[in-house]
């Protein structure tokens, strides 16, 4: 039994605007949206024996009862949001971020309450001063009054099973992050390898703060991974979210889906 789920929020349309609009695959036709990203939205959910570990926290979407999409999403595997002692966030985008933090009857709390939320420092920094469409200010406005947010530097360890390495690409100061739990390796790429397709193809992202940087980076993250067999977690997937290296006739490496 692999110990990291999706917490899956659906199928979006992004396009200048940043809106994420929804999108059903089935019924809903590409052309009707031009000039759009067609992306899915999973957070990533990770069991440990002291708690929870949460990886990016989704759009912020509230279920038609008015609560907060991950908690319910959280809920429906059987878990307690309150159980939650790490925040991981990859960077601050608000297809990242919007679940930091729950609105709830015109108050404002934080979402994951005996959590610390670890965030890069320069992150933090460029996001809360960015006037883009893409950063939420009233989700951090929140976070930083509540004590749970931890700032983090560089490269370093959270704890025996959590690493993080600010890697940029997607970002200036976008981090990713290593954990060692139950005998597995995950490793959450964030938006630098937000799907499976981009390991296999010489990609440069447009929307990258430097595509190059995150193209270099997922050569390596494959190159040292999929021999050690990490467990990948891509968040914007959609062939595919949590996936597993296996080895093929031809001796190349292929993902597999990690949770059958
Ligand atoms: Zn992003």
């Amino acid at each position: 039994m692999i110990q990291a789920y999706s917490l899956y929020e659906g199928s979006f349309s992004v396009d200048a605007s940043k809106k994420f609009v929804p999108f059903d695959p089935l019924t809903d036709d590409p052309k009707s949206r031009p000039g759009s990203l067609f992306v899915h939205v999973h957070p990533f959910l990770i069991e440990t024996s002291y708690g929870l570990i949460l990886c990016d926290t989704g759009l912020g979407n509230r279920t038609v009862e008015d609560e907060l999409l991950i908690h319910h999403n959280i809920k429906k595997l059987g878990f307690d949001p309150q159980d939650v002692k790490y925040v991981l966030m990859s960077h601050l985008h608000k297809d990242h971020t919007g679940g930091m933090v729950d609105f709830r009857d015109g108050s404002a709390r934080i979402a994951f309450p005996e959590a610390e939320y670890i965030i890069q420092r320069g992150e933090w920094e460029n996001a809360y001063t960015s006037e883009s469409p893409s950063y939420r200010t009233e989700v951090f406005d929140v976070l930083q009054r509540s004590g749970n947010l931890v700032l983090v530097e560089g490269e370093g360890s959270v704890n025996n099973e959590i690493r993080f390495e600010l890697n940029g690409g997607h970002t200036e100061f976008h981090q990713a992050f290593h954990i060692e739990v139950g005998g597995e390796h995950f490793f959450f790429g964030g938006d630098v390898l937000p799907e499976p397709e981009e390991l296999f193809k010489n990609f440069i992202a447009k929307y990258d703060f430097d595509g190059r940087s995150s193209r270099d980076s997922r050569i390596k993250y494959w190159n040292e991974g999929a021999p050690k067999g990490w467990v990948y977690l891509f968040y914007h997937g959609k062939s595919l979210a949590i996936g597993r290296p296996k080895r093929n006739e031809q001796d190349k490496y292929i993902l597999i889906d990690a949770t059958l």
